[in-house]
């Protein structure tokens, strides 16, 4: 039989503009597949794992060198033909390259590349069934720590050590450098609770009276615990073990005294599952009867719309929903992806799908470790051939979820789809998961839904205008009410002299009747650190950063000045740089400067900050959050983070400490920005019986968006926003594309700025904005400068992105500007 020589298109991990085709040997002809790796040479030296992307017997025309495939690593693809069509989407979309697709849709183990470093899996188990090589490979490594691929082929004297280093890595003996180390492992701790057989206080009392007699410390520690949980003012049924010890001031001796009496007992708990009530613990909980409305008629709405936004305030209990129409997709055998923005994947959570679904959820996230990531890579791609048992069918992720080789997907869930994390703004590809959740519903033929108490303006549009479906949900769980807002006008306090520190008399009165009745405060302000600024109070002087064009921020308690864009840090300055004066003042305040005047004013307050500087350490976000739950917190200070879907049972009063901050951004979203957070910070308000409270301390009481944020009218700043948009043409009359450009040089950005722009005006005319300086001018040191191009909707977009990248990679190849960088963000944030 003569077989033609058969040519293969691969995409390469690089951010090249085309696709490479190198000849397949004849002994792989019937073993090469499309979406499986291959490892190509590409380069003088340079190996890669690259993705075959098309096959075929076209003899491609030019004159260059044809390279073999060196190797085939996978026998089966490890990705379809339904994640092909989305790669080629988004490149094609966000104008990118599909190697940039192909680099962020792969865990790292999966994209070996020459430099790649690996080193010995340090939990690994080496048995004996390794081979010769791979003997040699992990002695060397046992030698030398770590290792590039380059080194082994060196070590091994052949060309490729990739076939090694995939065996390897399967056996996982080896680990890829970029693999952190930290897997999911719940966290677990002692508790301890009361045996359900004093369900009375009479049994109770004829327990402690006998206790009073024969164990004073035990009766003394039971006491303690009663007061803490069941007769406390938060009607826990448990409480932390090391906790009850040092409130009580017991011994461990007193408790197992109790313990082996079965009147207490101790028991481990993951954190973030912390009961409240005795009947906490159902599975998948009944839902309530709006709850079973909302959920019916999403299900009707689905018979015709593929997409349908549930817009339930919140608590209204929209995570039950969810964990409905997830357990009747996997009755069906279904797939379900289950996203959330970054932050919001917490173990409250985790711990919420995992009491639901148990094995049947995994995790899917950039902090998890990266075989965990390969694992589920391989459990979903396996959907039903099912080598080791248990499947994941329901995967929770964070954006980059939506790259997993899914098969069988049934629904796509989007919580809190208004939320910008769900955009990626560095590096490419720029896309926006919750878009990309809708075109992956009609590549799979499933279901999405999307779910908010504050649209995004997009997604309402699409609602308003059936394209979506629409639900609404306007009752938050048990009837609890919706929070009452109040403006509290900063301006007139000050003129008065009535500020108390940065708080006015309405905040400081709520925050004090708050801490009297024992009920829990959350105070919000979109800046971290002690002040954003310094100044020196003679000249007006105020220290920069060194790299970017930015004032540092102050942080009292490094006592350093900070910069928030790369990072760079000095010590406080004491003296101006200008005119030598001593008088440095702190301008306006952050987080930091908020918790230390809450110390000073409301000293028998317990206080924690949650805000990037307080969260960086492993766990720090989860015991905060627990810390607060259960009640050893009273007020929370803290930035954006305090707004994201948390639900606590016991605050009472929501302070937003600067409103204007939110408002005065200069961005054509920041109203529906502004009014997003406000109703998110509220959203945490509320209890059962005692409805909560909300400042918002402004110096424009009566701004229209303050108006309607008080009066709870989303549909009005909606409706005057659309009129704006429209005239102005932005989103979502229009599509937006931003071109950046960076240089080190001032002068080479300018003027390579200012002739994209005239390119573009050429084609777009009044439709090119710029270029323009962003809020911050330099960062890191280079200069940027950014160009809008407003696309209309008129089908011809992808024949106007052509014309832009066409342009852009035009000036890049143009000399003197090699040092330039040029990029598209189309759908900007
Ligand atoms: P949302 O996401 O709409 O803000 P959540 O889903 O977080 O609201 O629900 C708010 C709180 O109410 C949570 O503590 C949740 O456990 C509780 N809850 C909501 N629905 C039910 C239900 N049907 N049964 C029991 N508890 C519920
Ligand atoms: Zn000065
Ligand atoms: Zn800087």
């Amino acid at each position: 039989m003569i077989v033609e020589q058969l040519f293969a298109d691969v995409i390469l991990p690089l951010p090249l503009d085309y696709h490479f085709t190198y000849r397949v040997p004849s002994a792989f002809q019937f073993r090469i597949k499309i979406g499986a790796r291959v490892i190509v040479q590409f380069g003088k030296r340079k190996f890669f794992s690259a993705l075959v992307y098309k096959l075929h017997q076209n003899t491609p025309s030019g004159e260059f060198e044809m390279k073999d495939i060196d190797a085939i690593l996978d026998d089966d693809p490890i990705i379809g033909e339904n994640q092909l069509k989305i790669w080629e989407w988004i490149a094609n979309y966000y104008c990118c390259t599909l190697g940039e697709v192909y680099k962020a849709a792969l865990p790292t183990g999966l994209k070996l590349e020459s430099q790649t470093k690996i080193s010995l899996n340090p939990d690994a188990i080496i048995t004996d069934d390794l081979t010769d090589k791979e003997t040699a490979v992990v002695l060397l490594l046992e030698s030398r720590k770590t290792a590039s691929i380059q080194d082994l082929n060196q070590f091994l004297g052949q060309q490729s050590s990739f076939a090694i280093l995939k065996l390897l890595l399967e056996k996982n003996a080896v680990i890829v450098e970029e693999q952190m180390r930290e897997s999911y492992k719940p966290k677990l701790v002692s508790m301890v609770r009361l045996n359900p057989e004093y369900d009375s206080e009479e049994k109770l009392n004829a327990m402690l009276d006998l206790l009073s007699r024969k164990a004073k410390k035990q009766e003394q520690l039971l006491k303690v615990f009663l007061a803490e949980t069941l007769f406390g003012n938060l009607k826990l049924t448990e409480i932390a073990k090391k906790d009850l010890l040092q409130i009580a001031d017991a011994s461990d001796a007193a408790l197992k005294g109790l313990d082996e009496k079965q009147v207490l007992e101790v028991f481990q708990k993951e954190i973030g599952r912390i009961a409240r009530t005795h009947d906490a613990d159902l599975l998948i909980k009944e839902l309530s009867e709006p709850q079973q409305i909302a959920h019916d008629e999403i299900l009707a709405q689905f018979e015709t719309q593929q997409t349908v936004l549930l817009n339930g305030v919140t608590s209204s209990g929209k995570t039950e929903i969810y964990i409905r129409l997830i357990e009747e997709q996997l009755k069906q055998g279904k797939q379900v992806l289950y996203l959330v923005p970054e932050i919001g994947l917490t173990t409250q959570i985790i711990t919420r799908l995992k009491t639901a679904f148990g094995d049947q959820a995994g995790i899917y996230h950039s902090k998890f470790n990266d075989a965990e990531r390969v694992e589920i890579w391989f459990n979903v791609l396996n959907e039903k051939s099912g080598k080791t048992g248990q499947q994941y069918q329901v995967i929770l992720g964070a954006r980059s979820a939506i790259f997993l080789p899914f098969k069988n997907l049934g629904l796509i869930i989007v919580d809190e789809e208004h939320e910008n994390s769900y955009k990626q703004f560095d590096p490419a590809p720029r896309y926006n998961a919750r878009d990309m959740a809708i075109l992956m519903g009609n590549v799979h033929g499933a279901k999405v839904l999307l779910g908010s108490a504050t649209p995004s303006y997009e997604t309402y549009f699409n609602a308003r205008s059936n394209k979506y479906g629409l639900v609404n949900l306007t009752e938050r769980f048990q009837g609890i009410e919706m929070p009452e807002l109040f403006p509290a006008n900063t301006q007139e306090a000050y003129k008065r002299k009535q500020m108390r520190s940065v708080f006015t008399p309405e905040l400081y009165n709520e925050i004090a009747s708050a801490l009297h009745n024992k009920e829990q405060v959350i105070l919000f302000q979109n800046r971290r650190g002690f002040a954003p600024f310094v100044q020196c109070g003679k000249c007006g002087w105020i220290p920069k950063c060194r790299y970017c064009d930015v004032s540092m921020t102050y942080h009292k308690n490094r006592s350093s000045l900070i910069c928030h864009y790369c990072g760079h840090t000095t010590s406080l300055v004491v003296k101006c740089k200008e005119c030598g004066s001593d008088e440095i003042k702190t301008r306006g305040f952050g987080t930091e400067k908020i918790e230390d005047e809450i110390k000073l004013l409301f000293p028998e307050a317990r206080v924690a900050r949650m805000d990037l500087d307080t969260t960086r350490a492993k766990n720090a976000y989860e015991q905060l959050i627990w810390q607060f739950e259960t009640g050893k917190v009273d007020i929370l200070v803290g930035t954006q983070m305090v707004t994201k879907g948390l639900d606590f049972d016991h605050v009472r009063v929501v302070g937003v400490l600067n409103a204007d901050n939110l408002l005065n951004y200069p961005d054509f979203r920041s109203y529906e920005r502004s009014y997003q957070l406000i109703m998110q910070v509220s959203g945490r308000a509320g209890r059962k019986n005692n409805r909560g409270k909300v400042i918002v301390q402004t110096t424009q009481p009566n701004h229209p968006v303050i108006q309607d944020v008080i009066s709870n009218d989303y549909y009005k700043l909606f409706s005057r926003q659309m009129a704006e948009r429209k005239m102005f043409r932005y989103p979502p009359y229009y599509r937006l594309i931003k071109i950046v450009v960076k240089h080190q040089n001032k002068e080479r950005l300018d003027l390579a700025a200012m002739n994209l722009a005239t390119a573009f005006r050429n084609i777009f005319n009044k439709n090119v904005l710029g270029p323009e300086y962003p809020v911050v001018a330099r960062i890191q040191m280079w200069f940027q400068k950014e160009i809008l191009i407003k696309l209309p909707r008129d089908g011809k977009i992808q024949e106007a992105k052509t014309k832009i990248m066409e342009i852009i990679n035009r000036t890049k190849t143009q000399p003197n500007n090699s040092q330039l960088i040029i990029y598209a963000d189309v759908d900007p944030m």
